[in-house]
């Protein structure tokens, strides 16, 4: 057989399921989270197939609670994939946010400045959408529950992966082209890159990430500056509200009993003529330790890393899913593009595109934590200089139309 040029479409992976064979698929996706699925979804439209792999089963990760804004150029890009019908019937949208500081509400109009909204979608809504459009409307092939994935010879053009199978206990191997690394921050395919290409930033802070049975108590997301710690408000549902609290990095959530956290979520969030927020019962509480990383570049011989697997962004500034799709946008298409017509620019692009975006959420989100948590660091220089930023942004329309820009993720990819 002649071997097979490098941009060549590959063409001879027709699965076939005989578990005492290896199974091949043009692409192994590794992690059905907002990336892998939205990868896995591309691919099918394009009818390439693939493998995605799941450690936990379709239940839980179609309840997992987490994100829940998703920027506009995000919803057009599903929208354009065919992935956006619930979303766009369901979400309701938001165009200011508020800032509360000093007793006082602040409210910052981003859309008007930009013409771009945030969709209110909470992400297990989303990943139900994008599982249900992948396995039972394309056809697309699904493992849930899967244990020890390993990746096998990624530097060479024939690369697989294999894992141990739920039911059977027993390792099967999986041969492809390309590996789609999507497992998230506790994945196991950013280990395959070596450690050096990863950067980090630790803020220092941790946040207490609260859900409350309880309507939202404002029609847009509000920020807390305060110098007992930063808090937040952030819609959900009109049944769910998601809040946080700083709190010191390692905290015990069981430091914080019901009484605590709305002692010190209305004392954060006061300001006149705000509405009293409505408590309710705490459907969630963890401690989340904020630190962000990136791995550059993301890509090793034929696994290409997406999402969180490749970069995190503490929620600071609620960026993590929207990366997350923006990268599954052009790691799905370069892969269509390589597999169907052998044209290799968008993989071999790949990582340069979605860093540009990454760091400047990057930034952006270092910026927002400055702010936040200025006025609670315990620095008076530190709080009147990071007021000093705040009031520029709320005074100045130069200052306003960048953060604006940034906010909703428009005109970012310079
Ligand atoms: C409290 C909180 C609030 C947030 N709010 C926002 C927000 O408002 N806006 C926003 O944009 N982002 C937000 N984020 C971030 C957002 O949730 C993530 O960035 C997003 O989930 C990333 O998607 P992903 O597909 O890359 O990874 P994930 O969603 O983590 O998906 C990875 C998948 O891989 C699976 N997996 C793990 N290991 C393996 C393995 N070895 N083999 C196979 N599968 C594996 C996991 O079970 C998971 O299903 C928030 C995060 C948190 C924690």
């Amino acid at each position: 057989m002649r071997p097979r040029g490098h941009n060549e479409p590959v063409t001879d992976f027709s699965p076939h399921l005989n578990s005492a064979s290896p199974e091949r698929f043009p692409v192994v996706v590794v992690g059905a989270g907002p990336a892998g699925l939205t990868v896995g979804n591309i691919l099918r439209a394009a009818r390439v197939d693939c493998l995605v792999l799941e450690t936990e089963t379709r239940e839980f990760i179609e309840a997992r609670p987490r994100a829940g804004f998703i920027e506009e150029w995000a919803v057009r890009g599903l929208q354009a994939r065919g992935l956006a019908g619930r979303l766009l019937e369901r979400a309701p949208t938001h165009t200011e946010c508020e800032f509360r500081v000093g007793g006082e509400a602040h409210r910052f109009g981003y859309t008007k400045l930009t013409g771009h909204r945030h969709f209110v979608y909470p992400q297990p809504l989303l990943v139900t959408d994008l599982v249900r459009e992948y396995a039972d409307v394309r056809g697309g092939a699904i493992r849930f529950g899967v244990r020890d994935v390993r990746l096998h010879g990624i530097g060479t053009d024939q690369p697989s992966v294999s894992y141990v199978c739920p039911g059977t206990g027993e390792r099967r191997v999986v041969r492809c082209a390309f590996v789609a690394g999507c497992d998230g921050a506790r994945g196991v395919t950013r280990t395959l890159l070596p450690p050096e290409r990863t950067s980090r930033h630790d803020y220092g802070i941790g946040w207490l990430a609260l859900l409350a049975e309880a309507p939202p108590s404002s029609d847009c997301v509000v920020f807390g500056i305060h110098g007992r710690g930063f808090a937040a408000h952030m819609a959900r549902s009109p049944e769910v509200t998601r809040y946080y609290l700083e709190c010191p990095p390692g905290d015990d959530p069981e430091n914080w009993p019901h009484e605590r956290v709305w002692a010190e979520l209305h004392e954060r969030l006061a300001a006149s003529g705000a509405r009293p927020l409505t408590e309710g019962r705490l459907i969630e509480k963890r401690v989340l330790d904020m630190h962000n990383y990136v791995v550059q570049p993301l890509v090793r011989g034929r696994l290409f890393l997406a999402g969180d697997a490749a970069h995190l962004t503490a929620p600071i500034a609620a960026k993590g899913m929207n990366l997350a799709l923006h990268d599954a946008f052009l790691l799905g298409d370069g892969l269509v593009a390589r597999l169907t017509k052998g044209d290799d620019s968008g993989l071999s692009g790949y990582s340069e595109a979605s860093l540009r975006r990454v760091w400047q959420y990057q930034e952006f989100s270092l910026w927002l934590s400055d702010v936040f948590h200025g006025a609670s660091s315990g620095d008076a220089f530190r709080a009147g200089t990071t007021l000093a930023r705040l009031r520029r942004v709320l005074s100045l329309p130069s200052a306003a139309a960048s953060f604006a820009d940034l906010y909703i993720g428009k005109n970012t990819d310079y």
